[in-house]
């Protein structure tokens, strides 16, 4: 399983993910801020504490689910369940952690829950 230190790594790039998604939200967001507006777009306060709530409503659907993705992932970091597909609790694939650092099922259940998306 994953020692401490290798769950760190993941959570970090999990985090830079999360910051990844709400970064580009935020900029498309202030590019239609900026419609009307003197083509000046308010940039604003760069802590990510300063994401409004219209920025996550400008979050699409695609990015909005992968923001929980991640999320759900930071929280089995926390709790000790990352990296056990929460389907049948076998272990993940490695190789399936690198590339989708967010997976929550195993290759096996993935293509079994195709359906209701990952
Ligand atoms: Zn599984």
């Amino acid at each position: 399983m994953y020692n401490k230190d290798h769950l760190q790594k993941i959570k970090q790039e999990l985090l830079q993910l999360r910051g990844e998604i709400l970064e580009n939200a935020r900029k498309s967001h202030a590019e239609s801020l900026s419609l009307g507006n003197d083509g000046v777009a308010d940039i604003g306060d760069m802590s990510a504490k300063s994401y409004s709530q219209d920025v996550l409503m400008s979050l699409s659907q695609a990015q909005l689910s992968r923001i929980r993705d991640v999320d759900a992932a930071l929280e089995r970091i926390q709790q000790g369940g990352y990296g056990i597909c929460v389907a049948c609790e076998e272990e993940i694939a490695p190789r399936r952690l690198e590339v989708r650092p967010f997976s929550r099922y195993c290759i096996d259940c993935k293509e079994e829950y195709e359906k209701f998306g990952e």
